[in-house]
């Protein structure tokens, strides 16, 4: 699946180690060893060479395809004539020939400045704008694209080279934005801007989604720049060389720029070369040592430029309008299709883009938490690549918008193959066929990949289609349960469809993704307590795995999955939470909440009323048992842990001899002696073995395996298992029938609200003890950490008197693990009209 290869190190590529990792992740990760015309070529996991129609067209750079032969061919008589790439500071002839040609392509009259990228040269263009007129504020549009350099200039220790361009205040240049065709804001900030510099805009905005511009805006720019003596700047990186069907996309606009900067289909797709056109009588000539580079205006790209600049004749362009018109129409007939799915086709020329629509609504959980993740066209773009061997990529600025760019040399067969695919995509989002989507990231073995996380921030993403919406006023308290899913089951109970997926098909599915995952809040439900209080309660799902979890444990790795609880936290946050309580593993792999940064929410671990519960469920179970507690014996498994310690302070005043089992690590023996000397009745073993002799046993271990045998159990003892993971396997519940097993506490709520979290088991009206204090707590507007990290034992008093006095009881104990130990059947099976 992976197409790496022996080039990529074990630790993963050194180059943009995050790029790569979202293209692993959503399955962009392919090696390409060949290039031709439309076409890349890859090998397939068995070895077989794929080919690839490329739309994404070097971004924009391959107007004349991959490798074209005469291009090749000045490359290689260039080689072969042994002439000096690097001869800066001489009289270069075929530089010059390729710059006057460029400027006779341009309509004549300028002078050319050359630089080796688009961003590059674009600070050209407002160097010299800055030069030229004394301004230092741009009038530029929303949307737009220029390029990433961050001025080198200002390091420059040669004061001639830096002060020309030297601003007050902020150090960059001032830039003033207008909204794209909207000529009214246009007037406005020539009006209101003091000392500009010059007006600078693409003719189509590429990055910013395929945005073309208007000719009466272009128009009514030109006049305002002319009036105010400032050049009227044409970005045509992309928009150049043919690609919207005339040499400059801005011939489009009827309007003819004082500057223009081109790049990207300059240099052929095979040099990197860009060059600033200025109008001869506004050039000057100072600027010719005010901007160089080393490698700009090398003969080598020249040569490739020149022969560029000629193979994009009349012919050409009326060639790149033909086949731009025959993609448009085929596309706009896929729109008319599914209007349900395509929101716009756009583009002139061969610079088109099909627009998505946000599929907020969709049947898909996956389709609707892509959509909200604003990664549904990049999971689209892979799609079309692995099933349909179509390449396009997302515009940078425009996340729903699928850029489409192939050459002038695009034929009949390969316009169908991307409309077949367009079309094939569309009713695979129309169907909400999430697993359709996906299934190219599971139908490969998987290769063992460390946890990570390659999301930046947190977008809030609601399980239900639409926004949230509670009935009634919002209430003044709002609290958050964090919670991950327990195993693949979830996925079934979230996306029905994937039922049709084998477990480790659905397994491998959320682990290949789990470093794009981002928190979804799954339901919101107003809580009322006993006494007429009330808490807005949203659990909000990590989606990941406890396996996945608890990998990241094993491997002593937890960057990940705490990077992914903190993202969790901030939607509490966002969500107007003032507390989160931490469910599950979210707990363990942020060290009982303490690893996570200090932020304005209160944190809770939930183990406090969790064992509250615990305490109670075992009363529960010795009366029906008739077990009297002074007369039995009670063992605590993990009594040097946080919650083991003050589960044996108090148990160990109950029973006739307690029995305190913890780790032998020797910070953790301390504790356990330290214990055993505090409290009365009270013996520290080591030998599990002697756990035999206990009553009721209460398991609290954050051990990774689990601890606790058959053969460790007396004959009708009672087990509390609170460990995360489970400490007592599932299977006991089958082969040892006397033994009375609790996970721990069920809450019944005292008007039995239904919390609505898919996938869990919980019945109606009923919650977990971590989630029951986030409630508490929140009746209380607790909003602090003094339930995070080790539990007291006068906060389990203070949490039961709570529930007591809000009316949470004992429903029942917990029989089921929500960490995954059990073959679980899907609980829920949600529907959306
Ligand atoms: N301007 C425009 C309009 C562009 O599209 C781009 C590149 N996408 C640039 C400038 C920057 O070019 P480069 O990436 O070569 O720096």
């Amino acid at each position: 699946m992976t197409h790496r290869n022996d080039s990529f190190s074990a630790l993963g590529p050194v180059h943009g180690p995050r790029l790569s990792g979202l293209m692993h992740a959503v399955g962009l990760d392919v090696s390409y060893h060949r290039a031709l015309g439309d076409e890349l070529y890859y090998h397939d996991a068995r070895g077989a060479e794929t080919a690839v129609l490329d739309l994404v067209g070097g971004y924009g750079s391959l107007v004349l395809g991959h490798h074209h032969p005469e291009l090749v061919e000045a490359v290689t008589d260039f080689l072969a004539a042994g002439r000096p790439v690097q001869a800066q500071g001489s009289l270069r002839p075929i530089t010059e020939a390729f710059a006057s040609a460029l400027d006779q392509r341009a309509g004549g009259g300028h002078c050319v400045v050359l630089a080796n990228t688009g961003a590059e040269a674009i600070e050209a263009a407002m160097k010299h704008a800055m030069l030229a007129t004394a301004g230092r504020t741009f009038v530029a549009l929303e949307g737009a694209f220029h390029g990433k350099t961050l001025s080198a200039l200002r390091l420059a220790g040669h004061a001639s080279h830096r002060e020309p361009f030297e601003t007050d205040g902020s150090g960059e240049p001032n830039v003033h934005r207008v909204r794209l065709n909207d000529i009214t804001h246009l007037e406005q900030a020539f009006r209101e801007v003091r000392n500009p510099a010059g007006f600078i805009f693409e003719p189509i905005h590429g990055e910013g989604g395929v945005r073309l511009m208007d000719r009466a805006f272009a128009r009514r720019a030109a006049e305002l720049c002319r009036e105010r003596g400032i050049p009227m700047i044409a970005d045509e990186c992309q928009t150049g060389m043919g690609r919207t069907g005339r040499f400059l996309g801005s011939e489009h606009l009827g309007v003819q720029p004082d500057y223009i900067v081109l790049s990207k289909a300059l240099g052929g797709g095979l040099a990197k070369i860009a060059a600033l056109l200025v109008r001869r009588e506004q050039y000057r000539s100072a600027f010719d040592l005010m901007h160089t580079s080393t490698f700009a205006g090398d003969e080598l790209s020249s040569a490739v430029g020149l022969k560029a600049i000629a193979l994009t004749d009349e012919a050409l362009l009326n060639q790149i309008q033909q086949r731009g018109t025959c993609l448009l129409e085929a596309l706009q007939a896929v729109a008319r299709e599914y209007p349900d799915i395509v929101a716009e086709v756009r583009g002139r020329g061969l610079m088109l883009a099909i627009e998505l629509r946000p599929l907020h609504r969709s049947n898909s959980f996956t389709l609707r938490t892509l959509t909200a993740t604003d990664d549904l066209a990049l999971l689209a773009a892979a799609y079309l690549l692995r099933e349909h061997h179509v390449r396009v990529a997302p515009t940078l600025s425009a996340p729903n918008t699928l850029r489409i760019q192939p050459s002038a040399f695009i034929s009949d067969s390969h316009i169908d193959q991307a409309i077949r695919g367009f079309t094939a995509l569309c009713a695979c989002l129309r169907r909400g066929d999430g697993p359709g989507l996906t299934a190219h990231l599971t139908n490969q073995p998987a290769e063992a990949e460390p946890p990570r996380s390659l999301r930046e921030g947190f977008k809030v993403c609601s399980y239900r289609p639409g926004t949230f919406a509670a009935a009634g006023p919002s209430p003044a308290r709002r609290v958050a349960w964090l919670c991950h899913m327990i195993d693949d089951a979830d996925l079934v109970s979230l996306e029905p469809a994937y039922i049709e997926h084998t477990r480790d098909r659905r397994n491998r599915l959320l682990d290949r993704l789990a470093p794009l995952a981002n928190p979804v809040v799954m339901s919101e439900v107003d809580v009322r307590s006993a006494r007429g209080d009330v808490v807005r309660l949203y659990p909000i799902l990590l989606p990941v795995t406890s396996a996945w979890m608890k990998r990241c444990i094993d491997a002593d790795d937890t960057g990940a999955a705490e990077a992914l609880v903190g993202k969790g936290v901030d939607i509490a946050r966002h969500l107007g939470c003032s507390l989160a309580a931490l469910g599950q593993y979210t707990s363990i792999v942020t060290r009982g909440g303490r690893r996570l940064p200090v932020s304005n929410i209160g944190l809770a671990t939930g183990n406090t009323y969790s064992l509250s519960l615990a305490i109670e469920a075992i009363e529960q179970a010795e009366a029906k048992q008739g077990i009297d507690p002074s007369a039995a014996v009670c063992a605590v498994v993990g009594a040097a842990g946080n919650i083991g310690q003050t589960a044996a302070r108090l148990l160990s005043q109950r029973y006739r001899r307690t029995l305190l089992l913890g780790s032998t690590r020797s910070n953790a023996r301390a504790r356990l002696h330290r214990l055993e000397r505090a409290l009365q009745r009270v013996q520290v073993i080591e030998d599990p073995a002697l756990l035999r002799s206990a009553d009721v046993i209460l398991a609290a271990t954050n051990a990774v395996h689990q601890s606790i045998g058959p053969e460790h159990l007396a004959s009708g003892a009672i087990v509390c298992d609170l460990s995360v993971p489970a400490a007592v396997g599932e299977e006991l519940r089958i082969s040892r029938p006397d033994l009375t097993l609790i996970r721990g506490g069920i809450v019944r709520l005292p008007y039995e609200e239904d919390l609505d979290i898919v996938g869990f088991p919980l019945s109606t009206g009923r919650t977990y003890g971590c989630m029951g204090e986030a409630l508490l707590l929140g009746f209380e507007g607790i909003a602090d950490r003094s339930y995070t990290g080790l539990v007291r034992p006068e906060g389990v008093s203070r949490l039961a008197g709570l529930a007591q006095r809000h009316g949470f009881a004992l429903d029942q104990h917990k029989d089921h693990c929500v960490l995954g130990t059990q073959n679980r059947e899907v609980a829920h099976v949600p529907t959306f009209a």
